[in-house]
């Protein structure tokens, strides 16, 4: 099977164009570089030992994106790019609805088309909303508290409306949990461009004498510790995931599923923060501040429809997560070079 992957430069794209190499399919990339480093495909090459097609452009490029299903053969599509920095999607908020938005809907006008009509597309847990009950299942009604969770509650929708009208597309709908952790080589990983404003790569960049101390968001929640939960996944459980949802695409009966792809898991702020310092084999800095507006207590997946459906399970610990994603942060300390 030809699968083109968007974003597959990005963080979890290129962890999955891995997987799908190992998998025996044939991959093609489309990524406007936009927030990622052309290093990562010569290093995906290493890892793959096979060129890469990569296009270079955006997905809101009408005729770019027409002329590439015209010129390739593709059977299913992994639609990963898009803006993803919560922050920053409420400064701008315009251009988080129409670069999102956008590229979806020119993406999905060119597979229909051009009879392209599998499709997994990276959701979010974001879509569960404020004050969902833990563990999350993929049941709760959808809803967003900044405009880059509304972008994946409203492309979930047009999704579903997309297949009311032609029944015969499989969509994946996937909701991720909290990606962390790197690829076993430590040569890809994630790479933010700014400030982190995730606990993991904030916390690397921490251990790496990037940044002086992490601050805690808040001790004061009601949980074990005081301090929020989350349901840290390795990106390559979440890699796998996808091409697990890939091949149900093939013969599920359903137009749309909806998959969380989550550990089950609760893990705090401090555990995390041990864990990494496990990792480092040294304590790093740290200091209690005042909560994160927006910040919920705790979120963590059922995970139970992945497994049942996809045969699917995160198998890997937090302590895996921390190892690989400090292998990754201290052989790369300044993230990718550029090109
Ligand atoms: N967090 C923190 N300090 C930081 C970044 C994050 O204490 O510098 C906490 C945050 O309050 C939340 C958890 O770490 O409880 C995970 O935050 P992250 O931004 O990684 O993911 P989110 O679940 O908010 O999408």
């Amino acid at each position: 099977m030809r699968v083109l992957v968007t974003g597959g430069a990005g963080y979890i794209g290129s962890h999955t164009v891995i997987q799908l190499i190992a998998a025996g399919q044939d991959v093609l990339i489309v990524d406007s570089f936009a927030n990622a480093k052309p290093t990562v495909i010569s290093r995906l090459e290493a890892i793959t030992g096979k060129p890469l097609l990569v296009y270079a452009f955006d997905l809101r490029d009408t005729d770019k994106t027409e002329d590439l299903f015209a010129r390739e053969q593709i059977d299913a599509v992994i639609h990963f790019a898009g803006h993803k920095a919560v922050g920053e999607s409420v400064q701008k908020p315009l251009e988080y609805y129409e670069n999102n938005l956008d590229s979806t809907l020119v993406l999905a006008g060119a597979m229909a088309r051009h009879a392209v009509t599998k499709l997994v597309f990276s959701s979010s847990a974001t879509v569960y909303g404020a004050n969902a009950p833990v563990p999350m299942s993929e049941d709760l009604p959808t809803s967003a508290t900044n405009p880059y969770g509304w972008t994946k509650v409203m492309i979930e929708q047009i999704l579903r409306d997309v297949a009311v009208a032609q029944p015969e597309w499989r969509i994946a709908l996937l909701r991720y949990f909290n990606p962390v952790g790197a690829h076993a080589s430590g040569t890809i990983g994630e790479d933010p461009s700014d400030i982190p404003n995730n606990l993991v790569p904030y916390l690397s960049q921490v251990a790496v004498g990037r940044r002086e101390k992490l601050q805690i968001f808040g001790d004061d929640y009601d949980t074990p510790d005081g301090t929020p939960l989350r349901d840290y996944i390795h990106v390559e459980d979440l890699a796998a995931g996808h091409i697990a949802a890939l091949s149900k695409l093939a013969t599920t009966e359903s137009p749309v599923s909806t998959w969380n792809l989550g550990t089950g898991v609760g893990t705090s702020v401090l555990d995390v923060l041990h864990a990494f310092e496990r990792a480092v084999g040294r304590a790093l800095p740290y200091e209690i501040v005042g909560r994160r507006a927006g910040d919920i207590a705790a979120s963590y997946a059922d995970p139970h429809r992945a497994h049942a459906e996809l045969g699917w399970t995160a198998t890997r610990t937090i302590d895996d997560m921390c190892a690989d994603s400090w292998r990754w942060q201290s052989q790369n300390p300044n993230g990718y070079p550029d090109a």
